[in-house]
């Protein structure tokens, strides 16, 4: 069996999404072209998503975290199908959408939306709430005569926590967290069944951050909404996550249900990348191994051998330098891809 097979059967046997899950990423590629010169001759390849699976069960939050370049917020484009899949599968809702055409994406793209970072630069400042809020509904041809229109995105706006009497104002008249909900509403505005959640509130002041993470918990209670939340915010991803995928350069190295997760980390990237979290519980924190990540990440573009984490790993073996390890099942549920424990 492949490693790719291994990881993907690895995954459905620990996976709670494993029986009808709402999105499947079967070994999901994403590679870039390196060219040079006039000519553009290709010199090399960049692999910012490698070999990436997971599943999301219906209602549930699943975050993917990790240092900046590690690919996660390349995986939430590929799964959106805004970037081009190299390799791999994406299924959402049953159907096979890797290689839709843009038309054929249309009607799935109501049921996916994405919430961006930044309410600043995702709103369009010459257009008042109310038409950034109703728009996706004027372009899917759903808006219906107008009163429905208007009552439709005074029911989205009280639905985030905003007056509707503010629909007529524009986006500076809000703060940060109102825009960031106004965004919300937007990509609630077709009744989506997936939202793509990259960097949502790191964008906010700490105090309006707890908000907006409250308001989202409460509309996926309320809605049945499946997040896929993409952080490098831990404290964040603890609150909100029921499982959490930690990813090193373009490759998951570990999967786990929060708790399981964030108590006892067993991989050695993710004790490193929790170690700099501070715990709540002294006992938990006095016996935390407080592992240091040595060095920097290395380049995407030219990945350490083997497994890719093996430079910066305190227990890194001579077979770690030449032997990829796979994604696989271990005695307590959760998917690791460490020698440690082969
Ligand atoms: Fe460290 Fe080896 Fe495990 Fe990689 S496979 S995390 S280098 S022990």
């Amino acid at each position: 069996m492949s490693e790719s097979a291994v990881a993907q059967a690895a995954t459905a046997a620990a996976d709670p999404a494993a029986g009808d899950p709402l999105l499947q990423v079967d070994d999901l590629k994403v590679h870039f072209p390196v060219t040079e010169g006039l000519l553009k001759r290709q010199v090399g390849t960049i692999k910012a998503v490698d070999g990436v699976s997971f599943k999301l069960a219906r209602g549930e939050t699943f975050s993917l975290v990790g240092e900046s370049g590690c690919g996660k917020s390349t995986t939430a484009l590929a799964v959106l199908r805004m970037q081009t899949v190299t390799a791999g599968r994406i299924l959402f809702e049953g159907v096979d959408v890797t290689h839709h055409s843009a038309a054929r994406m249309r009607p799935i793209r109501r049921r996916m939306q994405m919430v961006y970072q930044d309410p600043f630069g995702s709103l369009n400042p010459r257009m008042k709430v109310s038409a950034i809020i109703g728009e996706p509904l004027v372009i899917h041809g759903l808006a219906g005569d107008r009163e429905a229109h208007r009552a439709r995105i005074r029911e989205l706006m009280a639905l985030v926590g905003l007056l509707p009497d503010m629909a007529d104002r524009y986006p500076h008249e809000f703060s940060g967290g109102q825009r960031q909900r106004i965004g919300i509403a937007r990509s609630l505005a077709l009744d989506p069944s997936l939202l793509v959640c990259d960097e949502p509130v790191s964008a906010l002041d700490v105090s309006i951050q707890a908000q907006v993470v409250n308001l989202m918990m409460d509309l996926q209670r309320r809605l049945g909404l499946t997040y896929l939340f993409i952080a490098h915010d831990l404290s964040v991803v603890r609150h909100i996550s029921n499982r959490v995928a930690v990813m090193y350069l373009g490759r998951i190295v570990e999967i786990a249900d929060r708790d399981v997760l964030f108590n006892a980390p067993k991989h050695p990237y993710t004790e490193a990348l929790l170690a700099a979290v501070p715990v709540a519980n002294p006992e938990i924190e006095a016996n935390r191994a407080q592992q240091i990540i040595k060095g920097e990440v290395p380049s995407v573009r030219n990945p350490p051998s083997g497994c890719h984490f093996h430079p910066r790993c305190v227990h890194a073996m001579p077979r770690c330098r030449v032997e990829s390890p796979a994604l696989r099942p271990r005695d307590d549920g959760r998917l690791i891809a460490c020698h440690l424990y082969d």
